[in-house]
């Protein structure tokens, strides 16, 4: 019997922590490989844990992951719908922002992550997550778009946002947020019956 999503996910998750390709286990309490369902089709990426995701080792537990959860559930979603993971899986000292050599060195447990669950659609939180799918955009102009790509042979649409902690910072950022997830929630509506009836 071949093994499940959950199980291919454990493997990696097992991966991830025993990782010391970088330093940033050194500082940090827990690993956060991410969470949710391992048969997702719709995954969210942000970008690393911060201190509370820290402590628990999972993803989006501190104030910004309040802000998503109401965001999910603005559009009728839950976190066992989806998968939410990060572009980095331990947490930088301080909360700070990810460098080129710790994206590089990371993201291919990001990259087995996608292939096992293999998603249709990605909603990116924030702007290392935008550039880990389209390096040269910027967040402030292509949030909100539905971008379809063809990604290690998986048949993808992302969607950018902001990241939730940009909406916390700013009104007008929670604002395009909110807006956005709203496109997001009509978009998922109108593609639902898809993702059912083909895997
Ligand atoms: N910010 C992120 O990008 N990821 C988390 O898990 C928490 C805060």
């Amino acid at each position: 019997m071949s093994a499940s999503n959950a199980q291919k996910l454990q493997y990696i998750e097992g991966l991830i922590k025993d990782c010391h390709k970088c330093p940033l286990y050194k500082t940090a309490t827990n690993p956060v490989p991410g969470h949710g369902n391992a048969d997702a089709k719709i995954v969210f990426i942000g970008e690393a844990p911060g201190f509370y995701e820290d402590q628990q080792g999972l993803p989006f537990v501190g104030n910004s992951g309040k802000l998503l959860d109401k965001l999910l559930a603005s559009i009728s979603l839950k976190r066992e719908d989806v998968f939410i993971c990060n572009i980095l899986k331990h947490r930088p000292p301080e909360n700070r922002d990810p460098t080129p050599a710790e994206i590089k060195i990371c993201t291919p447990f990001l990259k087995a992550q996608l292939q096992i669950i293999k998603p249709r659609v990605i909603i990116t939180l924030g702007r290392f997550a935008l550039n880990y799918f389209f390096p040269a955009d910027y967040i402030s102009k292509v949030h909100g778009q539905v971008k379809p790509l063809l990604w290690q042979e998986l048949s993808l649409t992302i969607i950018p946002v902001y990241h939730p902690s940009a909406g916390l910072r700013s009104g007008a950022m929670m604002t395009a947020l909110q807006t956005d997830f709203i496109n997001i929630g009509q978009f998922l509506t109108s593609k639902l019956a898809t993702f059912s009836s083909s895997t």
